[in-house]
């Protein structure tokens, strides 16, 4: 009989509420995120916004990873945000992802964050954000390249992220410099205690952030499961899934 510790680490991918193309209601996830995941190794568990905390505390103790992903803004109130016109919101997610964040790093299990996930983690931890980032960043490189008058494909490579050589994520990504898509248009103001920033676009936006001292809470505002043919993007995907793993063999 297998040892369950040489089989496949469950990772948990939040999602968001939604509709079908028939006006169906329906939990909704994005492919590339549940394909990276099962092509790094790991068993994709989705995690529905509205699950009851009962609910999530029972999924959080049995995953061993957790990929918080894209989405929606978080609500201004949560962590004193400017208004702007330009936000949208989806407030059941922030209401299961504030404290399952919080909840995932405090029994060390394995976190990855993408885009809002990345905001999440900083939230979480006490940090503010850019309500948008066009108006209130002076000399803001264009971070929606989805938006606009010439919107660009989720794939296209638009700026590039200089990475600070001693952290975890250029240990990962095995350089310190990498051109990555831009799917956003809110990003990290003030940094959260204890976070520390690790990725910076031209402009001096953060881009990637980890918590010191934890095995794996990674955080990054691009979206590298869009990008897996570059084998920088597949190594970050094989070092979650590797480092959620390792969490349940200790
Ligand atoms: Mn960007």
């Amino acid at each position: 009989m297998s040892d369950r510790r040489d089989s496949p680490p469950l990772i948990g991918i939040t999602a968001r509420h939604g509709q079908t193309s028939e006006h169906l209601p329906a939990v909704l996830l994005l492919r590339p995120y549940v394909t990276a995941i099962v092509e790094a190794g790991g068993v994709p568990i989705l995690i529905p916004p509205d699950l009851p905390e009962e609910g999530w505390r029972t999924l959080l103790e049995r995953l061993d990873g957790i990929l918080f992903s894209g989405g929606a803004d978080i609500a201004i109130e949560r962590y004193g945000g400017q208004p702007h016109p330009a936000v949208y919101l989806d407030p059941i997610r922030d209401d299961l992802e504030l404290p399952l964040m919080q909840a995932a790093l405090a029994a060390d299990k394995a976190v990855l964050g993408i885009c809002r996930g990345c905001q999440v983690m900083n939230v979480a931890l006490g940090g503010t954000l850019y309500t948008h980032i066009a108006d209130q960043l002076p000399g803001a490189l264009q971070h929606d390249q989805h938006n606009g008058d010439s919107p660009l494909p989720f794939e296209a490579l638009t700026h590039i992220v200089q990475i600070e050589s001693d952290s975890q994520l250029a240990h990962i990504l095995g350089t310190c410099s990498v051109q990555v898509n831009s799917l956003h248009h809110q990003g990290i103001k003030d940094l959260a205690p204890g976070l520390r920033a690790t990725a910076f676009a031209p402009d001096g936006l953060i881009e990637g952030i980890e918590l010191p001292g934890h095995r794996f809470a990674l955080a990054i505002q691009w979206h590298p499961e869009w990008l897996t043919e570059h084998a920088p993007m597949r190594r970050l995907f094989q070092a979650f899934v590797q480092a959620a793993r390792a969490s349940r063999a200790s």
